[in-house]
């Protein structure tokens, strides 16, 4: 049994204000005994949040991290820095990244072995287009995306990751893949990884993303593959994220 898997990303929003709101608004999450949660809040926020939440089991992601070590990277933060700040990982190849700041999957592999051997939690991304779902390419992209980084660097270096299934048409515009849909990726996903190593697979956590809110989050966490959610925009508000909390310790 995958233990459930809840994040809430919450992209380029917020304010120390709303920050300290959102998170007082949360309580105290480690009620869902049976389920893992994790906040993921902009770079500049991430050492005030983890200070917030150090007493409690919530863990503190970042967005996205540097796959260089130190130097003349203007702009960008290291896997070191997140370390010594306290974070406990972070998301690398979200959508956002792989099409508005044109991140290549070697980069995002690069950027996940970098977690990997600092011993931090990398969350991969992967998801198709609408273009390419309707061309019939779905499987052959999320492969894609999957087999950059396991080719590089095999199936143990995803002990502790979480693989996140994010259409990208599903993302922040209310569509939700079904959870047929979506379970039939993760299967897929999975079988690809079983051809590397089947018992890493089996134990490997690969959840959804895309407009998960709480009114379509038990129909979700109710597929065999589906291991919990990377939720967005739900995620800025405490009684969706909450809601579908709940849904994930119940399917735990
Ligand atoms: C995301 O940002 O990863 C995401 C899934 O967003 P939303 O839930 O808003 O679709």
């Amino acid at each position: 049994m995958r233990r459930p898997w809840v994040a809430g990303n919450w992209k380029m929003n917020g304010s120390h204000r709303a920050n300290a709101e959102l998170l007082s608004s949360l309580g105290d999450v480690s009620i869902f005994s049976d389920i893992d949660v994790a906040v993921v809040p902009p770079t500049v926020y991430l050492q005030t949040v983890i200070a917030t939440v150090a007493q409690s089991s919530l863990s503190v992601l970042a967005q996205t991290v540097s796959e260089f070590e130190s130097g003349a990277y203007t702009g960008e933060v290291s896997v070191a820095m997140l370390q010594d700040l306290g974070a406990n990982g972070a998301l690398v190849g979200h959508s956002e990244r792989r099409q508005l700041f044109a991140e290549t999957d070697k980069q995002i592999a690069d950027k996940f072995a970098a977690l990997k051997n600092a011993g931090l939690q990398a969350v991969l991304c992967v998801g198709e287009t609408l273009a390419e779902r309707e061309a019939g390419e779905t499987l052959a992209v999320v492969s894609r995306q999957l087999l950059a980084v396991l080719d590089r660097h095999g199936p143990e270096a995803f002990d502790h990751a979480v693989l996140a299934y994010e259409p990208v048409w599903a993302i922040g515009t209310g569509l939700t893949a079904s959870p047929e849909q979506a379970q039939a990726v993760h299967a897929s996903l999975r079988a690809v990884f079983a051809a590397f190593d089947e018992a890493r697979a089996n134990q490997l956590r690969i959840v959804y993303g895309g407009s998960v809110k709480g009114s379509n989050a038990a129909g979700l966490f109710d597929m065999p593959d589906i291991d919990g959610a990377l939720v967005g925009g739900a995620s800025l508000l405490a009684d969706e994220f909450l809601a579908i909390c709940k849904a994930a310790q119940k399917s735990a």
